[in-house]
């Protein structure tokens, strides 16, 4: 990912254009949704494709009190990078760098006995004391201790405790459908948090922070807050679901802006067929032009013949397949010039499409479509606050 930014009018072929203003105020506004808890920006990978440093750092400016990452390479890299204060992270595997986590000082995560026994082992090797956070699978069913199992891995983690080598800084859980307002699962995996840290507490365990919220639950769900609430899709400004409305219902700023320069115009005859396969045959004479980038630069293969972008002040649509490296789109007889910016998606504000817009053209998320784009696209930070 280039750090050396090149400057917002130089030509390139794609950049992404990450607005750390709008990020800052998306932690602002979250804030504000949570003000009984403290906030933190989820910036697993690389800030769901916005940058995990420069995001890191902003978001700790707007207030954001803790950090957090899904593997410990991403904690590690930002704490080598200077970012201080607290530092979270929850997917590990046999063997990982634990010894490195509690040397640099952060907050690991386990979900069961083997994750405790090789944390327990290293802070005994490292001489130190392992922040520890117990999570517990309210009902998820994906990482986290089953309800069964969570009194012996009390158990173990007070007895670590006791010996001097963990404290236990948290208990957490995460929800399966935040996303759907009125879910049944969300008050069943609410009440059973409860009882799971009502159990913890009761035996001793004092945590500092317990916490379930993700972004749907901080917008939408005051009594899931507790003491922390994990906000990652809302941060970069988009809505975790068409259901909970946009970006602009929720008052949240989309921060990525994508745009590439256009490649090639040309006219093309009546029947020409256009990128591989040929799913799409001009219906008239017409112009084509070319946008160079494609599945390489994470433009989703799904959006062939459905992606939409703005250029020359027109939406228009991939035409035929999205390549490796490129594709079409049909610009009705339009002349816009070589080099002209085609707005793949942005705000929304001057009329340019949506990660939203994507998302529903690709079929997917819009998390998937911007923490997908590739690391061939340079991001161009804007609005850092920085002096020129
Ligand atoms: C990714 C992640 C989050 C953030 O989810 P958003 O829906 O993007 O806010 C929170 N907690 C955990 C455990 C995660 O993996």
């Amino acid at each position: 990912m280039s750090e050396t930014a090149p400057s917002r009018t130089a030509p390139l072929r794609a950049r992404a254009e990450i607005d750390l203003d709008a990020l800052r105020a998306n932690v602002r506004t979250l804030r504000a949704l949570a003000p009984g808890a403290a906030l933190m920006a989820v910036v697993k990978s690389d800030a769901y494709g916005h940058g995990a440093v420069r995001c890191a750092r902003a978001a700790v400016e707007a207030g954001a009190a803790w950090l957090g990452t899904a593997t410990p390479e991403e904690a590690l890299a930002l704490r080598a990078a200077g970012l201080p204060g607290r530092i979270m992270c929850w997917l590990w595997a046999p063997g990982g760098p634990w010894r490195e986590a509690i040397e640099a000082d952060l907050d690991v995560s386990v979900s069961g006995l083997w994750a405790l026994r090789e944390v327990t082992d290293a802070a005994r090797a490292a001489g130190a004391r392992a922040r520890v956070q117990l999570k517990a699978d309210t009902g998820l069913g994906r990482n986290g201790c089953q309800p069964e199992d969570w009194a012996e891995l009390v158990t173990e983690a007070l007895a670590a405790e006791a010996e001097g080598l963990v404290t236990v800084t948290g208990i957490w859980s995460h929800l399966a459908c935040a996303d759907e307002p009125g879910h049944p699962s969300i008050a069943a995996q609410l009440g059973l948090f409860r009882e799971m840290v009502t159990h913890a507490e009761g035996r001793g365990v004092r945590p500092e922070v317990r916490h379930i919220a993700n972004s749907p639950a901080t917008l939408t769900l005051p009594e899931s807050h507790f003491d922390l609430v994990r906000a990652g899709i809302a941060l970069y400004g988009i809505s975790p679901s068409p259901e909970l409305g946009s970006s602009a219902d929720l008052g949240l700023r989309p921060v990525m802006r994508l745009s590439a320069s256009l490649a090639l115009v040309k006219h093309v005859p009546a029947g020409h067929g256009v990128s591989y396969g040929h799913h799409y045959v001009t219906p008239g004479a017409t112009t084509l032009g070319l946008v160079p980038v494609g599945y390489a630069d994470g433009i989703p293969r799904h959006a062939s013949g459905t992606g939409p972008v703005l250029v020359g002040g027109k939406w228009r649509t991939v035409a035929g397949r999205v390549a490796m490296d490129q594709f079409v789109v049909d610009l009705g007889g339009d002349e816009p010039a070589v080099g002209d910016e085609v707005v793949l998606f942005g705000a929304g504000d001057d009329n340019e499409p949506t990660a939203e817009d994507w998302a529903k053209a690709a079929g997917t998320i819009a998390y998937e479509i911007v923490t997908r784009i590739g690391t061939r696209v340079p991001r161009v930070y804007v609005n850092t606050g920085e002096q020129a």
